[in-house]
């Protein structure tokens, strides 16, 4: 839930962060960079993560690559492409392909997260620049921000890198480009992601971060990765939204 100035709780020992903690990172922030799935939308909530991984499996099981019991039952179609990399170029790139064509059928049906555009559009009225930094791919981030008519709101759009999953965040890659590509500096950005990988690169990179626990038990593990304050709840995308319409200038 959002909870709006009820003062500071505590969930299993993590300290949930509310609008006072949120304003002042966004407000001393003229960047934002914005994770892609968890923060936006759940990509693969119409087509499963499982359903995109046994595609990428069977990529590699057509080139005759043998898999270790661990990537044959994994869910996280990242993973099938990390390990992917130990194969042959040709190989990493058929997998790649197909992932990126999974990921661009999947965030047709992708359920947004609650308050997502919203906040994508407030970032816009406060006149700040936003990046989407992604381990996902860029057409795929792209199709998903056009199908829902927030494309203009958007400066850039930071996928992974294209067949090289070793740069995938936590990998500084991706924040680093964005960065440059707007021609800013960490200390004036802020990113807000909902995994750890995303905190870790924020405190690599010196960049701020507000972590988006969506689930129960993710705020304490953002909260011990370094990040600076954690919206909870499903529709903690709220808490940024309310935080950016209340900034003072
Ligand atoms: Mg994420």
């Amino acid at each position: 839930m959002v909870r709006l100035g009820m003062g500071h709780h505590r969930v299993r020992g993590a300290r949930v962060s509310d609008l006072e903690d949120v304003r002042p990172l966004l407000a001393n922030a003229d960047t934002v960079l914005l994770d892609f799935d968890g923060p936006v939308c759940s990509v693969f909530s119409g087509i499963t993560d499982f359903d995109v991984a046994s595609q990428l499996r069977q990529v590699l099981r057509d080139h005759g690559v043998a898999m270790p019991v661990a990537i044959e039952r994994h869910n996280d179609p990242l993973e099938v492409l990390r390990f992917a990399a130990a194969s042959e170029r040709q190989v990493l790139v058929e997998v790649e392909e197909r992932f990126v064509n999974a990921e661009v059928a999947a965030v047709k049906v992708a359920e947004p997260a609650p308050y997502a555009h919203d906040f994508i559009r407030a970032v816009w009225r406060a006149g700040k620049a936003l990046a989407v930094v992604s381990n996902n791919s860029e057409p795929a981030i792209r199709a998903y921000l056009k199908i829902h008519g927030v494309d203009e709101y958007v400066g850039r759009v930071v996928g992974r890198a294209y067949a090289d999953p070793a740069r995938m965040k936590p990998h500084p890659h991706s924040v680093l480009r964005a960065l440059s590509e707007l021609d800013t500096v960490p200390h004036a950005a802020v990113l807000v992601g909902d995994s750890v990988t995303d905190v870790q690169v924020s405190v690599a990179v010196g960049v701020p971060c507000i972590g988006f626990a969506n689930k129960p038990g993710k705020e304490q593990r953002l909260a011990d990765a370094g990040a600076a304050a954690v919206a909870t709840g499903a529709d903690g995308m709220g808490l940024l939204v309310a935080a950016l319409g209340t900034e003072t200038a």
